[in-house]
């Protein structure tokens, strides 16, 4: 295995956030080590594998992708009632993805730009001199070896421990953490497989939503994530509801993914002299549906031209990547903080009965439009003419 023993920037982990960080570097004309401790990048995947179509733009990617399993064009939601609410897609469609083979292509085109990448390989520790990071300890190859760099990325993940190792105490609270558990499904019978369906009610899962992405007519990725489960695991929660569903509950078990998804808790400060952070790493994830593709991408873009402005300039101070701090809190922060506001609203004060009668007062557009931090305002109009809801529309002011 060849690599040199410095880079300008090393980024650790491969998934959407590193991949893209490691890609702009690249582009940018620096020097780029990316390292992942997975010995298939992609794989095993924790992910629903949905993703917004103008997302998969953005990545540089066409909508005939190898990777692509399925075009969404709207979803159901199955209220707490059994009333299903069907709301078409309108100027967009979501994608369902195979997400092992998605990894790898971000790689590809990381990879094609000039970074060097290197799966089995996990980063141990974090080189300091003076108490600011010089670089990483990784274990290749069964040895461990040094390696500098001008800047490090954290880009690893859910369980990220690059930050505490590098001095930022990243750590959530249980109640900004979703647990999440899905189940590949094969042979099964999918009513509509352009549709995405959501299965909400606290009978069912409380404080969160069950999900039936389809890659197929007869395969879906099926998976639950709630905040602060009591009674059962997210686990037996999706289990038990399962066999409730006829569809369903004859269905093999293809894959099982499990995982945290951070839905709050966005950090003020993701960066340290020499040192930032990215992606579910930052808890940078949608926190009302979970989605944190599209999110660490876009975070990891704005990571790597800071780290070319500030290399070129010879400055990798704290001072001079806070930048990222604060092109990230304007151009997405603020957005999903608002979000964040939702989504506590959903899961801490709504009952099914509410949530019921908000579902059926509003209409598709709406919905997608809270799901991106906008709309509150219609919204609050349509609760206030609302005896029913009345009382309900404070939360969101
Ligand atoms: C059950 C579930 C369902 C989800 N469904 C969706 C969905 O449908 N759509 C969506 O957009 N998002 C979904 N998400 C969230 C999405 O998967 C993440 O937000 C996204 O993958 C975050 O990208 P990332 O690059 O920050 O981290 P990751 O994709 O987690 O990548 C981090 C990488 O770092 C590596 N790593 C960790 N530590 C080290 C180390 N010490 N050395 C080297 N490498 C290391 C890991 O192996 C991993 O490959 C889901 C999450 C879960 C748990």
């Amino acid at each position: 295995m060849l690599f040199k023993n410095e880079y300008d920037v090393i980024i650790v982990g491969a998934g959407p956030g590193g991949s893209m960080a490691a890609r702009v570097c690249a582009e940018g004309g620096l020097s780029v080590l990316l390292l992942e401790k997975r010995q298939e990048i992609g794989a095993p995947k924790r992910c629903g594998e949905c993703l917004l179509n103008k997302e998969l733009q953005y990545l540089g990617f066409s909508d005939n992708e190898n990777f692509i399993m399925q075009k969404l064009d709207g979803s159901v939601f199955v209220l707490p009632n059994g009333k299903q609410k069907e709301i078409p897609f309108i100027n967009f469609y979501n994608v369902i993805l195979e997400r092992k083979l998605f990894d790898k292509a971000l790689c590809y085109k990381a990879a094609e730009a000039g970074a060097k990448i290197i799966a089995k390989a996990t980063v141990v520790d974090v080189l300091k001199t003076d108490g600011k990071v010089t670089g990483i300890k990784a274990k290749i190859d069964g040895k461990i070896i040094d390696i500098n760099s001008k800047i490090v990325i954290a880009s690893d993940g859910v369980e990220s421990k690059i930050a505490r190792m590098a001095g930022l105490n990243t750590t959530n609270k249980t109640n900004n953490m979703a647990p999440g558990f899905q189940y590949e499904l094969a042979g099964i019978k999918v009513k509509d497989e352009k549709k995405q369906y959501f299965f909400i009610g606290n009978d069912i899962v409380p404080r969160g939503y069950i999900w039936l992405f389809p890659k197929g007519k007869t395969v879906a990725n099926v998976g639950i994530g709630l905040v602060e489960p009591k009674e059962k695991t997210a686990k037996e929660y999706l289990d038990d509801w399962i066999k409730t569903q006829p569809e369903l509950k004859n269905s093999s078990i293809i894959e099982v993914n499990s995982g945290g998804i951070p839905i709050g808790g966005l950090l003020d400060n993701m960066v340290l002299d020499n040192f930032m952070i990215v992606g579910d790493a930052a808890h940078q994830v949608n926190p009302l549906h979970g989605g944190g593709i599209g999110e660490a991408a876009k975070a990891g873009e704005i990571a790597g031209n800071v780290a070319i402005k500030a290399i070129k300039a010879c400055d990798t101070s704290q001072k001079a990547l806070d930048e990222y701090n604060k092109v990230w809190w304007t151009e997405h922060g603020e957005k999903l903080k608002k979000i964040e506001k939702y989504r506590k609203i959903y899961t801490d004060k709504l009952t099914d009965r509410d949530i019921t009668i908000i579902f059926e007062s509003i209409n598709g557009e709406m919905v997608s439009e809270l799901a991106r931090g906008r709309g509150a305002e219609k919204l609050i109009k349509i609760m206030l003419k609302n005896p029913k809801l009345v009382m309900l529309a404070r939360h969101f002011l």
